[in-house]
């Protein structure tokens, strides 16, 4: 059966990566960088005081206590735009400009000012560099400071306002139609009926999408019909990058997601995976003009989970140019015994925490079956336990791959 990396890699390769927009810089955020981010100024662009006090010239602190001559004063957005001379002082705030001519700065408790605020006394003596932060020790202009392909963060919106970058350019966002399937599904106001439940998948899906940076249209829910669902997939692939769908892809009387793919022509790339939960997982290309992508996902909650993380949200990502497309992996202690499977590798659900040592623990999440979805809502990670491994014990070290917040 086709490894679960082998299958993410084959998703990879099928995925294309959509055009370059610009966005303002408000509208930045969680998307991923289509240009590097140059620094269009030193940092910082002066030499800056660190702290409150007077900058001097060390060499006229030596022997302190000194008396110095007060001939100025520089604050944030306003430098003393003098040059300081032998025996002079100036009264600095933090961030602003040290004046030419002074090499540190003293910080105000350990001075006092005389004479009315002419003279300034410095307790103690600074060493040449003190309490200043040069020009360009941070970030030299001309330098890069963020890459194509990273993912734009809150603190990175405060790096492009620093450069000057009023609008960014990013990869444009996916769209992606999320189709649920199943007769037995009654939608979220209703009460399921006999043999009924509610469809939960389109909103941990719809979730799971936005969240990658896609914009997603969820669709009504179908029945297990196929001529349905080719109608469905066909019209919504029209408008999408990628179409999700759930359930439907196991071998039951009913499961209708293959053969109505066969139907339109998809070009099928793989249909099971080594994968416990989530076997059966389809993946598509339509022969549509926009070469729509297709996850055909198995019903049950977890899986769709599972599944969307490891295949569909790699696809989003790269569609959008991004350089990280996996779950980020970590090493983690085993808090219980985990077990495995002989024919499939098994990516178990898990909390994470760290131990007073500071070790990352993964304790897989007691579950009844692929369908707890209630207890996955506690799952940070995944175990993965590879095929052909029956046990992993407790204490031993593991691979957890991240789950998205
Ligand atoms: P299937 O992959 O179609 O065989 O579905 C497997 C199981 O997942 C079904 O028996 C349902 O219990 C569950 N399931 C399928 N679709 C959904 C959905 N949209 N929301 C919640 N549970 C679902
Ligand atoms: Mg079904």
């Amino acid at each position: 059966m086709l490894p679960v990396t082998e299958a993410i890699r084959i998703v990879e390769e099928q995925t294309q990566r959509l055009d370059a927009e610009s966005v303002a810089l408000r509208e930045a955020r969680g998307r991923v960088l289509a240009e590097d981010v140059i620094a269009d100024t030193d940092l910082p662009p002066f030499d800056r005081a660190l702290m409150d006090g007077y900058a001097v010239r060390a060499e006229d602190t030596e022997g302190a206590p000194a008396t110095l001559r007060l001939v100025g004063e520089a604050a944030a957005g306003r430098s003393w735009r003098g040059e300081l001379k032998a025996g002079e002082a100036v009264r600095i705030m933090t961030g602003a400009p040290v004046p030419a001519g002074a090499d540190s700065v003293q910080q105000v408790e350990l001075t006092r000012e005389t004479q009315a605020g002419a003279t300034v006394e410095i307790d103690k003596a600074t060493a040449p560099g003190q309490f200043v932060t040069r020009r360009a020790t941070e970030i030299k202009k001309g330098e890069t400071v963020l890459r194509a392909g990273e993912r734009v963060s809150p603190a990175m919106l405060a790096a492009l306002a620093s450069f000057g970058y009023a609008r960014a350019r990013v990869g444009a966002r996916p769209r992606v139609a999320v189709l649920a399937t199943g007769s037995e599904l009654v939608r979220v106001e209703d009460e399921p009926g006999d043999a009924q439940l509610r469809d939960s998948n389109t909103y941990s899906l719809l979730g799971y999408a936005e969240a990658a940076g896609a914009t997603v249209e969820p669709m009504p829910f179908a029945a297990d019909d196929e001529g349905l669902l080719r109608r469905l997939i066909r019209d919504a692939a029209e408008r999408s990058d990628a179409l999700v769908l759930s359930g439907g892809v196991s071998m039951g009387v009913y499961d209708f997601t293959k053969s109505a793919l066969h139907a339109l022509g998809a070009e099928i790339f793989f249909d099971r995976v080594s994968l416990r939960p989530g076997k059966p997982t389809v993946f598509a290309r339509l022969a549509n003009a926009r070469r729509t992508l297709v996850f055909g996902l198995p019903g049950n909650p977890v899986s769709v989970s599972v599944t969307f993380n490891l295949f569909a949200r790699t696809a989003l990502l790269a569609m959008q140019g991004a350089t990280g497309t996996r779950l980020a992996e970590h090493h983690a202690v085993l808090a219980r015994d985990a077990k495995g499977s002989m024919e499939r590798a098994s990516y178990l659900p898990a909390t994470l925490r760290s131990d007073e040592r500071g070790r990352i623990i993964a304790e897989p999440l007691k579950w009844g079956g692929s369908s707890d979805f209630v207890a996955f809502t506690r799952a940070g990670a995944l175990i993965v336990v590879p095929e052909g491994t029956r046990t992993i014990a407790a204490g031993s070290v593991v691979s957890v791959l991240r789950l998205p917040d």
